[in-house]
């Protein structure tokens, strides 16, 4: 598969993008390997997720819980899988047995299914609460008033933890222009990391993608969630 057209090229992009990492780390003075890339494969086939695995890209995100299942399902065991999208408190329950992050926790009652879907499955499941960093009502997370409540219920879990906060940029063609988001989210881990105790540690930072990466590690993103530059465009 390595060898076909395209899986050189995802090859040559998620290379490309491991150089665009590197650089921005050693610009922003941070240790290179203080940052997990998430390789975003929603709309790309599972032979895409095989062949990048082959590589060495041991993680993966996708935005749908019905696209999300079936590529765990059909992927290698050490794929460690990553639920970024938009988060229906319904549809849990069908990627609790295998999922390994969830990041776009908005609520405690997503929490609480959390604990109980993962009880069933006997296991713990990490977890990050999004946070509206973009102040657009679309975006979905919590807000940032909201966040210490939120986070002060999070420590008695038993099956889940609370490793961080997950943040969506506004869609801006010049990424500087969503650097004091990225900061706020900074910002409010450093704040209420003092908080943390039992299922509580707050440590990541999920933010950054395609376009705007290298700002947010700047601004000290752990994970950034990278789809276009390494796969392609989507249809
Ligand atoms: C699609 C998606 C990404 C990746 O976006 P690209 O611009 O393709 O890198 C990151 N995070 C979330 C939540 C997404 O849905």
């Amino acid at each position: 598969m390595t060898n076909t057209p395209t899986g050189q090229v995802v090859i040559k992009q998620w290379n490309e993008v491991q150089d665009r990492i590197n650089t921005a780390m050693s610009v922003a003075g941070r240790t290179p390997n203080d940052v997990l890339l998430i390789a975003v494969s929603k709309l790309h086939p599972i032979e895409k997720i095989r062949q990048l695995f082959e590589h060495g890209q041991l993680h993966f995100g996708e935005n749908k819980v019905q696209e999300l299942v079936p590529k765990m399902e059909q992927s290698a065991i050490n794929v460690v899988w990553h639920m970024i999208g938009g988060l229906q408190t319904n549809k849990i329950r069908h990627m609790a047995s295998r999922v390994d992050w969830i990041h776009s926790v908005p609520k405690k009652k997503a929490l609480d299914e959390i604990e109980k879907r993962a009880s069933e499955a006997g296991r713990v499941i990490n977890a990050l609460i999004q946070v509206n960093i973009s102040e657009e009502d679309q975006k979905s997370g919590c807000d940032p008033e909201d966040l210490k409540a939120l986070l002060s219920e999070s420590r008695a879990y038993k099956h889940l933890v609370v490793r961080g906060l997950m943040g969506m940029a506004s869609l801006e063609h010049d990424p500087e222009i969503v650097r004091p988001q990225f900061r706020l989210l900074r910002e409010l881990r450093d704040e209420y990391r003092t908080m943390n105790e039992g299922s509580l540690l707050l440590e990541h930072l999920s933010m950054g993608m395609t376009n705007d990466m290298e700002v947010a590690i700047q601004e000290g993103s752990t994970m950034v969630r990278v789809g276009t530059a390494i796969f392609g465009e989507r249809d």
